[in-house]
């Protein structure tokens, strides 16, 4: 049983940002969602695990592996798929994939080729293994990144803000891969898009300033929210008004007017209606707490 154990992780960054402030987390076989707004630290833990940079203090291991000490070997472990996966040379998408199995160590060159066919079908650019990746649109270019984030059998995938950029079929596909893949190993799925973590993941934690400000499943934040989200439509000029009156955790358009969302215990005033917690609310809720 494969398990990630985060002890403690500190980074300061030069210009004084405390990008890690004692982050501590534990995680198991399965999707894990790591949901903070941008400059919460996600990136930042992200590479840490992947040995890309170097935590002020702390442990991180994988199972028997001491990550920040044992980089070489996590690496043979490890399948990672960055913000950026930028590397696109003119060369084909089998060429790049057997490319980086030799830098993966994959020496053996019809082992090469079998596990670059299997990739691709796995991926479903098997068609258009022949072609280069520097003309593949967004999605196909997700793909050769998840592709090439599995090369090694990996015990641990992670995953860098992966949906940005994708249009909703590509999202689709890239999530039922992304759903096959995590039963087997640990997946986290670094993400500010709510929508991605409550359609994959059993477990998540919340980030906000460097710090875990929520830890569990994400029933069990929605259940602790439970009869105190209000929903109100409002007119534009109102809202200050609103804000100022109530615990006001968000708004949006909704129809050309703003409608937010307000937590209490008791219902705030006429035109509030209750609703069922939404993961948006939970996120919401725990980022505000935690920004005081
Ligand atoms: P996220 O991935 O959640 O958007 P990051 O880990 O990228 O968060 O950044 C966390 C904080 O650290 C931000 O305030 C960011 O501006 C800062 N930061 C990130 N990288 C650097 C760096 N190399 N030098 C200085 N500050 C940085």
């Amino acid at each position: 049983m494969s398990k990630l154990t985060i002890t403690k992780l500190n980074k300061t960054y030069p210009n004084g940002v405390k990008a890690l402030d004692d982050v501590s987390i534990e995680i198991g076989k399965g999707m894990f969602g790591l949901l903070g707004p941008n400059g919460a630290g996600k990136s930042t833990l992200m590479r840490t695990l992947a040995t890309l940079q170097e935590p002020d203090s702390g442990t991180a291991t994988l199972d028997d592996v001491d990550i920040l000490n044992q980089p070489v070997e996590l690496r043979k472990i490890l399948g990672y798929l960055p913000q950026e996966f930028s590397v696109y040379p003119k060369i084909t998408a089998s060429q790049l994939l057997d490319h980086l199995a030799v830098l993966k160590g994959i020496s053996n060159r019809k082992e090469r080729k079998q596990l670059v066919d299997y990739l691709l079908q796995k991926v479903n650019l098997y068609d258009k293994r022949k072609k280069s990746v520097k003309g593949f649109s967004g999605g196909m270019k997700q793909r050769v990144g998840i592709a090439q984030a599995l090369i090694g059998n990996p015990r641990l995938i992670i995953v860098d803000e992966p949906t940005a950029g994708l249009d909703p079929g590509e999202r689709n596909r890239f999530h039922n891969l992304l759903a096959e893949v995590g039963e087997e190993v640990i997946v986290i799925l670094s993400t500010h898009i709510v929508d991605d973590v409550r359609e994959l993941c059993t477990k998540m934690a919340i980030m906000n300033f460097g710090k875990i400000v929520y830890n569990g499943t994400p029933s069990e934040a929605l259940d602790a929210l439970n009869g105190q989200v209000w929903r109100k439509s409002i007119e534009r000029a109102e809202k200050e008004t609103y804000k100022s009156n109530y615990n006001v955790i968000s708004d949006k358009m909704v129809g050309g007017k703003p409608q937010i969302h307000v937590i209490s215990e008791n219902k705030p005033d006429e035109g509030f209606v209750q609703v069922a917690p939404n993961l948006e609310d939970v996120f919401f809720t725990r980022i505000q707490s935690s920004n005081h």
